[in-house]
Parts: structure tokens; sequence; C-alpha cells
């Protein structure tokens, strides 16, 4: 069995310019890379991210992360067998030895497990997906075509307005209408309130000077219209709240309005009324198990409640989310749980609780396309990785073109599956 030769980590920067961890890994003449993503509206039940907090790059780099991979990882990884990714991950996780990482970062721990998946990989000359499943599918874009909240300098606090182009036969052809609808938009945008409004968001979709979610939806589905698809039969919506970066002293601040918990409710379900909306992520706080599952009583038959800071990947919250019958989809994130064998145990879990799975980037990407292979081989329903524009979002959709291409007459569309 070959064996791990090399792990080096270096620092280098993500697609807002901000510092994160690469880790460049050898096995037979294999050299492999991969780059840890970082988020903007982090949940804060997330493995911890190490960051140096000196006077390097404002506080955020990661030498701290670095070293540890270097002098801590490295030493007794090199050597080892690259037989087993649950066994490997585990030696890591108990270096560590803490709940949340907060002794090596989880930073240093993922970027380490994944570049171990790519070299497993690598030394059997297969592709990342082919050794992570044996079953596979393409999973739905959700395409996040307008952004807001955190991710963007308007007035939406909404963070992400997405398109999910479903009733098509193959990932490419759904990927092309999400492209055609996404330049479609920006000429509406741009007729209706000029050109600044087609500047773009920390994740490519366009910032425009809209302050009410609904106007922002309804731009949505006059895009998909003006590109001549069919709202809710080819092309759905779906929005991620992200409602913890708006939720304050007890009440949301969104729509110019402070709401309750029941107006919020009121609020979501008139959008699902008036708009083909098929999914809802992070509706409430992130501590607010209670409001989720109102929600999921009052729609969750219906469409998608899917939990992303309420469950950071981690299947200690999972659980207490499926207890509480909070959601009915898991938004699954490598880095918040900080190791590739813990976010396929989230995944399983979700599989035994019939939840679905979004596998979804972060908001500071990378060139680093590995999400896609892990969504096929999980079979996600559904992946959430940016606009079909900027190049750290197309890295995946564009490793989903190749890996469907690949696949050929075997390639399943989860769209079919609906
Ligand atoms: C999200 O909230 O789903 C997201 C991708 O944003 P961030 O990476 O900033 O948490
Ligand atoms: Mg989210």
């Amino acid at each position: 069995m070959p064996t791990i030769e090399r792990i080096h980590a270096r620092e280098v920067l993500d697609s807002r310019g901000n510092p994160t961890v690469e880790v460049e890994a050898e096995s037979m003449g294999r050299i492999v890379y991969a780059i840890v993503p970082s988020g903007a509206s982090t949940g804060e039940h997330e493995a911890l991210e190490l960051r140096d907090r000196d006077d390097r790059f404002h506080g955020k780099g990661v030498l701290k992360a670095v070293r540890n991979v270097n002098e801590i990882i490295a030493p007794k990884l090199i050597g080892e067998e690259l037989d087993s990714q649950e066994r490997l991950d585990q030696i890591m996780l108990d270096l560590d030895g803490t709940e949340l990482k907060t002794n090596l970062g989880a930073n240093a721990i993922l970027g380490v497990s994944l570049a171990i998946s790519k070299l497993r990989a690598g030394i059997q000359g297969k592709w990342i997906y082919e050794i992570l499943g044996d079953d596979y599918t393409l999973p739905v874009p959700l395409l996040n075509v307008i952004n807001g909240g955190k991710h963007a300098g308007g007035k939406l606090a909404i963070q992400e307005f997405m398109i999910v182009p479903h009733g098509f036969d193959t990932f490419k052809e759904a990927l092309r209408a999400g492209s055609e609808i996404y330049h479609s938009l920006k000429s509406l945008l741009k007729k209706k309130y000029g050109v600044s409004a087609v500047n773009v968001g920390d994740e490519g979709g366009f910032a425009p000077p809209i302050d009410k979610s609904a106007d922002a939806l309804r731009m949505l589905v006059s895009a998909i219209e003006e590109a001549g698809y069919s709202p809710a039969e080819q092309v759905s919506l779906a929005i991620d709240a992200a409602a913890s970066e708006f939720y304050h002293d007890g009440r949301y601040h969104i729509d110019d309005k402070q709401m309750t918990v029941q107006q919020m409710l009121d609020l979501y379900s008139e959008l699902a009324d008036e708009f083909p909306l098929i999914s809802i992520e992070d509706p409430f706080d992130e501590n607010d198990f209670t409001s989720f599952s109102k929600l999921m009583k009052l729609m969750g038959k219906k469409i998608a409640i899917v939990a992303d800071d309420l469950t950071v990947t981690n299947v200690n919250r999972i659980k207490q989310a499926m207890e509480a019958e909070a959601a009915n989809y898991l938004l699954l994130k490598v880095n918040q749980i900080g190791s590739l064998t813990e976010a396929l145990n989230a995944a399983d879990l979700c599989r035994r609780g019939n939840w679905g799975v979004v596998v979804s980037h972060r908001s500071g990407e990378t060139e680093d396309p590995f999400i896609a292979d892990l969504a096929v081989a999980i079979k996600a329903e559904r992946i959430k990785t940016g606009a079909p524009a900027r190049s750290e979002r197309t890295a995946k959709y564009n490793q989903l073109l190749r890996i469907e291409e690949r696949l050929g007459d075997k390639a399943v569309y989860q769209g079919t599956l609906l």
C-alpha cells in the first residue's frame, strides 16, 4: 500500500483576497493540492478557523494553521499508508483532541484531509468522486444570482436569491439555462436600475439597489421568462435568509421592518404563495430550533427547509434538529466541521433521517473544485456554489460538466428524479 511521502502547507489567497491554507501532498510521484474555503456569515457553532490575529493581513493570516500542518500533523502522517480516509482523519482528530478543533484549527485539519482524499484518488488513477462513492448522480445547482446580506453592500437583508434549474434532462442543459438567465437578469437590472446595479457581490451574483425581498424574487421570475424558460416547470427559486445576520434585540430587521417570528412566518408564506419558491435556508436565528420547527409544520411537506448555521455539518446538532423536526435538508459545508470523514458522516446521518443534502461552497472560495466531486459521490440532491460566473464558482460547475461527460450514458441528473 502506498504511503504519504510528503505534506506541506502554505498560505495562499481566497476569492476575497484573504489568506487561507493550501496543503500540498505527495505519494508515488503524484502531487496534489487542496485549498480551504472561508465563510463570512459563519455559524457560531462551527469548528474553529484558526487565524493569527496579529498585524499581518489585518489579523487574518493563517501562519499558525500552516505551522500546525507542517510541524505537528505532517510528522505524524508522513509514512502512513493511504488505506483509509477515516483512519487518517482520526489520527488528526486525536492529535487535536477538542470538539471544535481549537488546538490545530479546522482549516489546518481540513486542508490535510482533502489532500489525503485527492492523493488516494491519484495513486489509484481515479477521479475523486470515484473513490468517495460507488453510485453517482449529478446535483441540481442552486445558482445565487442576487447577493444580499453580508455578501454585498446593498439593502437586501436576505443573503442569497437563487435560481434552481431542475426541469432539464442533464446538468449541462440546466447550467446553460442558469447562465442564460443570469445574463437576462443582468440586462433587466441594467435597464431598470442603471449600470451600477450589475456590480457583483462575494458569490458573483448582482448587488442591485433593491430593498424588498419580494422585488428581488420578482426580478428573477422576469429573468427566467426573458431567457425563454418556464418558471416553476423548468426553473424554480430558492433563498438563503442567513437570518442570524439580521436578528438583533429579538427582532428580524428586514424589508424596512422589525419583524417578530410570526411576521417572518407570514413573510415566508407570502413569498412561497407568490413565487415558485422550493427552498428556504436558515429562515431564523441559528439557535432557534423552535421557529424552524414552526416553519417546517407550515411548509415542510412542500418545500425544502435547509439548515446551515443551525446545524453546521455537525452530527450532534443535526440529531438535535432531526428530533425537533426543525428542517428537512442539510447544507453541508466541509469546513464547518473540518474533516472529510465527519462531513461524510453528516451526509450518512441525513440519508438515515430522510433529509436531503445540499453540498455547499463558502462565500470565500478558491479554485479548488473538490465539492463538485463530493456532491456527485454522495448523490447530493443539490449543490450551492454561487453564480454561474467568477472562476472560484465556475470551477465547481465546470468540474460537474466534466464528470457528467465522463459518466456518459450512466449520468443521472437529480432534476430528473424530482
Ligand atoms: C451560506 O451562508 O450558506 C454561505 C455560503 O455563506 P458563508 O460562506 O458566508 O457562510
Ligand atoms: Mg447559509
